[in-house]
């Protein structure tokens, strides 16, 4: 497969002695002509001839042209019998380019979102700011959710458009995270499950805290979160009627407090989070790299309740029997909740 060659050869930007240095690379990379010569290739969409290249970079000289193409063939471009097409290295520039992070940095003035507070009950509003979405109580100020959006989503959206894609793409990245594969860069990714500090910034008593060993990249969620994906969670919310893929998963409660979240050991680490829906609830196990080691469904006698958080508490209570308290994170962190301010 070309991937695995160019993935291969792109870690020879580091390592092997011939090629490019970084610091060589970024110099190639910058310059106006070079970039629109990357966007053409990119809008091409296909290996794309010389002569095609130039007119859509809409450059008339063509020495010129060639100049400037000739120092990104090796590390960007490479040149076929059907005409140039990208490296991986060029298609990285571009991407990056176009995820807006390189040279735009837009804010969104909070507006009104589906769902309420799990602290207080009022009305939710997202903003945008530092290439982060932030859903949270305007009332009491309880975040609900804080994740990265690259200033790219935004464009050609409307805001509950770009909403909507901040949701499908935080439960992506948590997933993957959560399988060890760093989102940034591929590189394996290490779980941490810890006690949160107090006034954890997104209110959370256990918090999940995934660290790539190469980049560096790190991201926390809650629990509940790398539940989304878990095929006992999604086939639950199907058996009561909802495709939890449409569901923001701020309006979740299982995965904005830890009020849902029970520790059942700590060494190893045994988390236990309490799903309830409709007079059901489903009680899901987790180790320390937050796969999922069982999972019980238990009738919770109170139809139509619909995740309300009391129904689940007393779920919670009820598991406690089998093994330390699973309300003790939940009343901490109501606290660190409550107080938190804006
Ligand atoms: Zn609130
Ligand atoms: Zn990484």
């Amino acid at each position: 497969m070309s991937d695995a060659r160019e993935a291969g050869e792109e870690e020879s930007i580091l390592a092997c002695e011939e090629c490019l240095s970084p610091a060589e690379a970024f110099a190639v990379v910058g310059n106006e002509t070079r970039l629109r010569i990357l966007e053409a290739l990119w809008r091409a969409d296909r290996p794309a001839a010389f002569s095609d290249l130039r007119r859509r970079v809409g450059m008339r000289d063509s020495a010129q042209f060639n100049y400037h193409l000739d120092k990104l063939v090796g590390q960007f471009v490479r040149k076929t019998e059907d005409g140039y097409e990208f490296r991986q290295a060029g298609r990285a520039v571009i991407r990056s380019v176009l995820a807006g992070t390189l040279n735009q940095s837009p804010e969104l003035d909070p507006f009104p979102v589906e769902g309420a507070c799990v602290d207080c009950g009022s009305g939710l509003q997202a903003r945008y700011e530092d290439e982060h979405f932030h859903i949270e109580c305007p009332a009491c100020g309880r975040p609900h959710g804080v994740y990265p959006f690259p200033p790219g989503g935004l464009e050609d959206r409307t805001r509950e458009e770009a909403l909507d894609a901040f949701n499908q793409r935080a439960r992506h990245l948590s997933c993957l995270s959560k399988d060890g594969v760093c989102p940034e860069c591929n590189g394996r990714m290490e779980t941490h499950v810890r006690y949160a500090a107090e006034g954890d910034a997104m209110g959370l008593d256990v918090r999940v805290d995934y660290e790539c060993a190469r980049c560096n990249l790190t991201t926390s969620s809650s629990t509940g979160l790398a539940l989304l994906d878990d095929a006992e969670v999604v086939s639950f919310y199907r058996d009561h009627g909802v495709d939890l893929n449409d569901v923001p998963f701020w309006t979740l409660d299982w995965c904005v407090t830890d009020e849902h979240t029970g520790v059942e050991s700590e060494d190893p680490w045994r988390l236990r989070v309490t799903i309830a829906l409709d007079g059901e609830a489903l009680i899901a196990t987790l180790d320390g790299d937050l796969a999922v080691v069982g999972t019980e469904r238990r009738s919770t006698g109170e139809a139509g309740t619909d995740g309300d958080p009391q129904d689940a508490r007393g779920v919670g209570e009820a598991g406690g029997t089998e093994g330390p308290d699973p309300a003790t994170a939940s009343e901490t962190v109501t606290d660190g909740g409550g107080t938190e301010g804006p």
